[in-house]
């Protein structure tokens, strides 16, 4: 893909899952990445030598994305390691089961904290840098099918990806003029730690892809392929838009 090499990618939460996919993807397509973890260690070494072994290059970053220090940390380091950050990946991702009425303040603030405020103030780091160096950017945020679509149990994760739809839409008009592009994509049911129990629960996963009109569950590389589309110079001119990769599942879900 055209515009990826030499470029520096920022991708939170890539110790895992999708956006272990998404940096090895990015990586592979030439891309310098800043591998962000917060808890698994392992999962970013992995991540890291993943990339290497293709001939790219990676950093791992410890950064909880909830924490103002470390997100500006974060972007430091890539400036400071790399001499850049050209592409900003907000993945990093939770989310909490419960019934609407008994929900906690603790768990609404956690999930807030870890899908919404992070990557607003993540960006606002990003963003800064780049204003500074007069340079362009990418912002590409991980939604999810919920930014649009009910979740019963999980309220607080449709707060948290609806408000990031909004946030993306937002940005994407107050950062044209800066040339940042910033866009969502929003993915269906992917195989990932996230999804342990489903995926542990023959009865529950065979309902859910059922309702899938490709009849399987996604993967990390079919997110990640979107991703890498986005961010090469195929996607300079998308802005402003979420890009949906649910197997048809959004035109045909029903609730057990
Ligand atoms: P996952 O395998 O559980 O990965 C979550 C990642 O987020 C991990 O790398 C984790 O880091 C990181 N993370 C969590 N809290 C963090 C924090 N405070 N600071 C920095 N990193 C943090 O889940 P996934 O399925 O790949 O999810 C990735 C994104 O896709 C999420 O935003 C999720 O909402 C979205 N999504 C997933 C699905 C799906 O079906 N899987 C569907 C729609 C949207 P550690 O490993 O270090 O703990």
């Amino acid at each position: 893909m055209k515009g990826l090499q030499g470029k520096v990618a920022i991708v939170t939460g890539a110790s895992s899952g999708i956006g272990q996919g998404i940096a090895k993807r990015l990586g592979s397509g030439g891309a310098k990445i800043i591998v962000d973890y917060v808890g698994k260690p392992e999962g970013a070494e992995e991540t890291v030598r993943a990339i290497k072994d293709a001939g790219g290059d990676a950093e791992i970053v410890e950064a909880d994305v909830t924490s103002t220090d470390a997100v500006h940390g974060l972007v430091n380091a890539a400036w400071s390691v790399f001499g850049s950050a050209d592409i900003l990946v907000n993945n990093a991702g939770m989310e909490k089961e419960s019934a609407f009425w008994d929900t906690t303040e603790a768990d609404y603030d956690k999930v807030m904290a870890v899908n919404l405020r992070g990557p607003f103030f993540l960006a606002q780091a990003f963003v800064r840098r780049l204003r500074d160096a007069k340079k362009p950017g990418q912002i590409i945020n991980i939604s999810s099918v919920h930014e649009d679509m009910a979740f019963p149990g999980f309220a607080t994760y449709c707060a948290s990806k609806g408000g990031l739809r909004m946030l993306m839409r937002d940005l994407a008009v107050e950062l044209g003029p800066l040339g940042i592009t910033v866009n969502n994509v929003a993915p269906g049911a992917i195989a990932t730690p996230i999804n342990k129990s489903l995926l542990e629960n023959e009865a529950e996963l065979d309902a859910l892809v059922a309702n899938i009109p490709l009849g399987r569950m996604g993967t990390p590389e079919d997110v990640a392929g979107l991703v890498a589309f986005l961010a090469s110079d195929d996607g300079a001119y998308i802005t402003g838009s979420t890009f949906v990769v649910d197997g048809g599942l959004m035109r045909n879900y029903r609730e057990q």
